[in-house]
């Protein structure tokens, strides 16, 4: 059995906090264990709970978009969220449940070893940038080691507003050429980013 398939076993048998209760099913994440890009979310909603994959309604619908506007298929990345269980109502993740998730992702990432990590929304934008806001830093890459961190709005928060739509189509853009720049990298994806990053 590879790592990361022992990994969606063990995930899938969480019972860290309290999500594990309430939730369908788990969304551990999907793709392919070779991807460059990485993209990460918040949490599961209605439909990826009932489906137990990421993404998979309205905003994954947008997410898919906008990876094609980059020439790639979605099976071509890595998508998953900073928890993995829905939250009730779709409310926020708790800072509980975000701290027990922390070392499922620190672990996906760690096998997958991307060359890129992009972050949809600000609870994934905070895991690598305490601090910031997503109003400053969105769009740009910042380049840790062999990996770069790009930080989106997400692509729910675009589904109604027409500017943010523009804006998060418009980074998008940028990440081909930020991603031609990046040595390949089969170094794990490091612990905590928390602190400042070099700017790309
Ligand atoms: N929003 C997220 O952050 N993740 C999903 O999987 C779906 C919607």
């Amino acid at each position: 059995m590879s790592d990361l398939t022992q990994f969606y076993k063990d995930v899938r048998n969480c019972q860290l906090c309290q999500l594990a209760q309430t939730r369908t099913n788990v969304v551990p994440g999907e793709g392919p264990d070779t991807a460059e890009i990485v993209f990460i979310g918040e949490a599961p909603g209605y439909h990826e709970d009932q489906q137990g994959r990421p993404f998979v309604g309205p905003a994954g619908q947008f997410l898919e978009e906008l990876i094609t506007s980059i020439g790639r298929k979605r099976d071509e990345v890595y998508i998953c969220n900073v928890i993995k269980c829905r939250p009730p109502e779709n409310r926020d993740p708790l800072p509980m449940e975000i701290e027990a998730c922390r070392s499922w992702l620190d672990k996906q990432l760690e096998l997958l070893a991307p060359k890129m990590i992009v972050t949809l929304g600000r609870y994934s934008m905070a895991r690598y940038f305490e601090g910031q806001s997503i109003s400053k830093i969105h769009g740009r890459g910042y380049k840790k080691g062999n990996v770069t961190y790009f930080p989106m709005y997400h692509p729910a928060a675009a589904l109604h507003q027409q500017k943010l739509r523009q804006t998060i189509s418009e980074d998008m853009l940028k990440i081909p050429a930020l991603l031609a720049d990046v040595e390949p990298t089969p170094t794990p994806a490091p612990e905590n980013q928390s602190h400042q990053l070099s700017m790309f």
